[in-house]
């Protein structure tokens, strides 16, 4: 027992916003009793659905989140209960001490311009959750029956979308892709993927070992105009910054000796180019942008236009939060309203729907452990009653919540089900997840 044994924290969202509060509850208020609740029978939220299959290495982190809970019997696992459509802030307000709302970010947002509504135009969100098997995007359904496919963005997300569609079965084999996916990929009659930044190579918001693996594709070139690309650093970008944009800089110069065509699939990478207009009837026909240019590294419209044919637009141009009714939402940036991790009485925020959707995953470490702080700051008064009301109120409501050990059998269905070198075959809905869970009984 430690000397926080009477205080409970609920925690909504078990990404790495919100696993980072737990670990920083376990280090700074030992015996305090953490429930970290989350919408999904599957926890880890991005590490799960987001974070791309062939990058298998950055998926493990999930083992220290899984160590959090495991090795601590003041930490569980409340897989499958919502906020906000199984219980309410204002109940979960009455049980625990504190509640911090980590539940992300996961609304793509939106280019605002015209055609954006057609079909096969989807956000990264949703594009990246059907490779993914993530149960909401599962029957997205987009046509890859298709010549050109446009990528708006080129962030981490934009590239890792770029990359799957031109990976081939052999280089996915290790992977955890969605079968239907990968068997679509596969067949695709896709050719031609366009990458669109609409300002220039040194501004990308892709970072350096992310760019390089799109020169080392088994069947796809990445192409680059080399005469976009600058001979020097600009004199008045700091030392630090230098030396991060000369490696992506260079990079881009050994894309650009690569030709189009030379594989099955070519992705052209193309500076200065801002989406105006999806073009098309129902369907996507092509796509129009804007040539710009940039000034003061800030994206100027220069006017001039031209349209590129294409069956598909994914806009990877970051994402938001959910608003949830009785929060406070910033609709322009697409966060909880807070004050430093402040956002009501005994409420907090972590994780990208308190920063928005920027960073690495360890990013979030530093400002989970500082919004931890924060909280344990504010402990006062009589404790709240804590886990054993959370129980009634899940069963009263009758609720399938999902503990971690339910988590594990879960976990080992789609270890087992999976062909080596494959990690595993995910269940891709609820039901399918609480089906195999059930069945073990
Ligand atoms: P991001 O890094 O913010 O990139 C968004 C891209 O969309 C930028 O190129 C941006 O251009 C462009 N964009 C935004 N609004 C636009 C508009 N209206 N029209 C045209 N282009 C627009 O976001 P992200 O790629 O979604 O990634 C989110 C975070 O997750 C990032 O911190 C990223 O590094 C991280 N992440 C990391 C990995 C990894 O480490 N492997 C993988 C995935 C994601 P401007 O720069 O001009 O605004």
């Amino acid at each position: 027992m430690g000397e926080f044994s009477n205080r409970s924290v609920a925690i909504v969202g078990s990404g790495p916003g919100g696993m980072y509060v737990a670990q920083a509850l376990l280090e700074k208020a030992p015996g305090c009793r953490v429930d970290i609740i989350d919408r999904l029978p599957s926890p880890f939220g991005l590490i799960r659905g987001g974070v791309a299959p062939d990058h298998q290495k950055t998926k493990r982190v999930d083992q220290k989140y899984a160590q959090s809970i495991t090795e601590n019997e003041s930490v569980r696992y409340v897989g499958n209960v919502a906020l906000g459509r199984d219980v309410g802030l204002d109940e979960l307000n009455q049980i625990y001490d504190a509640v911090v709302l980590a539940y992300g970010a996961p609304y793509d947002n939106k280019l605002g311009i015209p055609g954006e509504d057609k079909e096969n135009v989807y956000g990264s969100n949703a594009f990246v959750g059907w490779y993914n098997c993530h149960p909401d995007f599962k029957d997205l359904g987009p046509n890859l029956e298709i010549g050109n496919a446009a990528v708006i963005g080129i962030g981490n997300v934009a590239i890792d979308v770029a990359r799957v569609l031109s990976r081939t079965p052999a280089e996915m084999s290790t992977t955890d892709i969605a079968d239907y996916a990968m068997d679509s990929i596969e067949a695709a009659s896709l050719k031609n993927i366009y990458m669109f930044a609409r300002r220039g190579p040194l501004e990308a918001a892709c970072t350096n070992n992310e760019l390089k693996e799109m020169g080392v594709l088994e069947a796809a070139t990445t192409v680059v105009d080399p005469s976009v690309l600058p001979a020097e650093m600009p004199e008045e970008m700091d030392d630090r910054e230098k030396k991060v944009r000369a490696r992506i800089v260079d990079t881009f110069k050994e894309l650009s000796q690569a030709k189009a065509g030379e594989k099955r699939r070519t992705v052209h990478i193309e500076f200065f180019a801002s989406p105006t207009e999806i073009l098309g009837g129902d369907k996507v026909e092509g796509i129009r942008m804007e040539r710009t240019k940039v000034e003061n590294g800030r994206c100027i419209s220069t006017g001039e236009t031209f349209d590129i044919p294409c069956e598909m637009v994914i806009t990877c141009i970051g994402s938001r939060a959910e608003p949830i009714e009785g929060i406070p939402f910033n609709d322009r940036s697409g966060i909880v309203e807070h004050e430093e991790g402040r956002v009501s009485p005994g409420v907090y925020a972590a994780g990208w729907v308190k920063r928005g959707a920027t960073g690495t995953i360890g990013t979030n470490r530093l400002d989970s452990y500082a919004v931890t702080d924060l909280l344990i700051s504010d402990f006062a008064g009589d404790p709240m009653p804590g886990p054993n009301a959370m129980d009634s109120l899940v069963c009263d409501r009758d609720l399938q919540a999902v503990s971690f050990e339910d988590w594990l059998v879960i976990k080992d269905l789609e270890e087992k089900a999976a062909i080596e070198p494959s990690p595993r075959k995910k269940f891709c809905t609820v039901e399918s997840m609480l089906e195999g869970l059930n069945a073990t009984r």
